[in-house]
């Protein structure tokens, strides 16, 4: 028989939701995971690059060490707001809170009229395009496949579409010396640098013809954030940071042979016989640290685009948005005003592509719920924010709910034989370990 306790909802089992679920199940709350995938990596399977084997390996030790953990139970292939409805889940399964960690799913739309008409007819969103390229060479990979072509058009300018633009060149040159029958890894390819595997072959870049991708960049070239500036930096800091970007970039051009195109932003679409043939660019300027319309118009065409401007979360039914977001009403907790037992934490909240920062946001999330709000631990972490009216609202409600007492046994015995129902129906084992050996296959990278 079970005995009372705090029950937690986690929807997103990667870096973020792992960490919660662990957190939280070390504090003594039962904790149940729903994960959309049958793997839990997330973003750090389909994000990440596969030329990051080292970091990859690591995090996903991470993550299945965290949810294999006494008190987390596990329940993929479970998408909250298809197969569990949001306000249930919240309301009737017997959790004392709920917590997002779903991420940034969705492709911020390029903003053209009419644009996402032609995806698959000369549109390629981020997402799809990184999926495919980290998983293309599994022999169970069926999902859209891309072909490396000469002259693409990348439209963005963060990380992201560096990544994009390696991906490109690498995929290229891969595929031009296999035509000459060399054969070549990518990893190796992204480790040593396109012209120094080239020369091994004795070959110049310029030996196999290939047009590079460009991307294009509505801010200059020092703005690209390849290295942050500090907060508060001063004026030389600043500029030494700005000119440590140039290099960077420079380098990464010289051993990647992407091109970039600063200071333009995306005005039109170039359609012909029904397809997306390019793009008109319209020239920017840098005005007190941001980018500026002006009259010059230009035109480039290429076989796709690219649009790698960013990732958002994809809506839950039942979850109220602002534009493109989630309307959280306190952003260091990840709050929602209609669901007051609801938290958010890692990628969703930071807005941040970054696996230290969503761990980081996801260890502070977690203890204050635990220490404020299920009253389980001590409370260790000040807050990330310094929005104070936030911090005050948040308080009045935790106040409230840090009253709530554990669900009694048989709410988390029914809450459990809920959850055994669903992992049954998925096919789920008993332990995450056996059903990741399961359903991983041998080639995946
Ligand atoms: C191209 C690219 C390159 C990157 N490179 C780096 C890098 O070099 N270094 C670095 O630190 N970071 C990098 N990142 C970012 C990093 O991978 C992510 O920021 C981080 O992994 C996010 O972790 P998360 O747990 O917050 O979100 P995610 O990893 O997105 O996890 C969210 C989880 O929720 C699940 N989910 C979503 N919706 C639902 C739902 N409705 N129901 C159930 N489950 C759901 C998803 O399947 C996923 O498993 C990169 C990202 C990209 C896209």
């Amino acid at each position: 028989m079970s005995e009372a306790k705090h029950c937690v909802a986690v929807i997103g089992g990667a870096t973020a939701g792992a960490e919660v679920a662990a957190g939280l199940a070390a504090h003594g709350a039962l904790v149940v995971v729903f994960e959309q995938n049958p793997r839990p990596y997330g973003k750090i399977e389909d994000g990440l690059p596969r030329w990051h084997v080292a970091l990859r390996k690591k995090e996903y030790g991470n993550v299945v060490e965290k949810l294999g953990k006494p008190g987390v139970h596990f329940v993929p292939n479970t998408k909250i707001g298809r197969d569990v409805d949001f306000g249930e889940l919240v309301r009737d399964w017997g959790f004392g809170a709920v917590v997002l960690a779903n991420g940034a799913w969705r492709d911020r739309p390029l903003p053209l009229e009419g644009a996402d008409e032609y995806v698959g007819r000369g549109l390629v969103y981020q997402n799809p395009f990184i999926i495919w390229f980290n998983h293309a060479d599994e022999a169970g990979y069926d999902g859209p496949r891309f072909v490396p072509e000469d002259g693409v058009l990348v439209v963005g300018g963060g990380l992201a579409s560096i990544d994009v633009a390696k991906a490109l060149m690498l995929e290229r040159t891969r595929a031009a010396l296999a035509e000459r029958g060399i054969e070549v890894d990518v990893v190796q390819l992204e480790v040593k640098g396109i012209p120094k595997i080239l020369k091994g072959h004795d070959l110049a870049f310029e030996d196999l013809g290939i047009e590079p991708c460009t991307i294009f960049y509505r801010r200059d070239l020092d703005d690209m954030p390849v290295v942050e500036i500090p907060e508060g930096a001063p004026p030389e800091r600043a500029e030494k940071v700005r000119n440590s970007r140039r290099r960077l970039l420079e380098k990464a051009m010289d051993k990647y042979r992407f091109r970039i195109e600063p200071l333009c932003m995306p005005d039109g679409l170039l359609v012909e016989d029904d397809r997306l043939v390019g793009l008109r660019f319209r020239r920017t300027r840098m005005e007190n640290g941001r980018p500026v319309a002006t009259d010059e118009t230009f035109e480039r065409r290429g076989p796709y685009v690219v649009s790698s401007i960013g990732s958002i979360p994809e809506a839950i039914p039942g979850i109220e948005m602002k534009g493109e977001l989630f309307a959280f009403t306190d952003w260091d907790l990840g709050r929602l005003e209609a669901h007051p037992t609801v938290f958010a934490a890692g990628n969703v909240v930071t807005g941040k592509g970054n696996i230290v920062a969503s761990r980081k946001h996801a260890s502070f999330v977690e203890e204050r719920l635990a220490a404020e709000y299920l009253g389980l631990a001590e409370r260790t972490t000040d807050s990330v924010g310094t929005d104070e009216s936030a911090q005050a609202t948040t308080k009045a409600v935790d106040a409230a709910l840090a009253l709530k007492t554990p669900a009694p046994a048989e709410t988390v015995e029914a809450l459990l034989a809920r959850v055994r129902a669903r992992q049954d129906e998925v096919g789920y084992g008993d332990d995450v370990a056996g059903w990741l050996e399961r359903v991983t296959p041998d080639d995946l990278q």
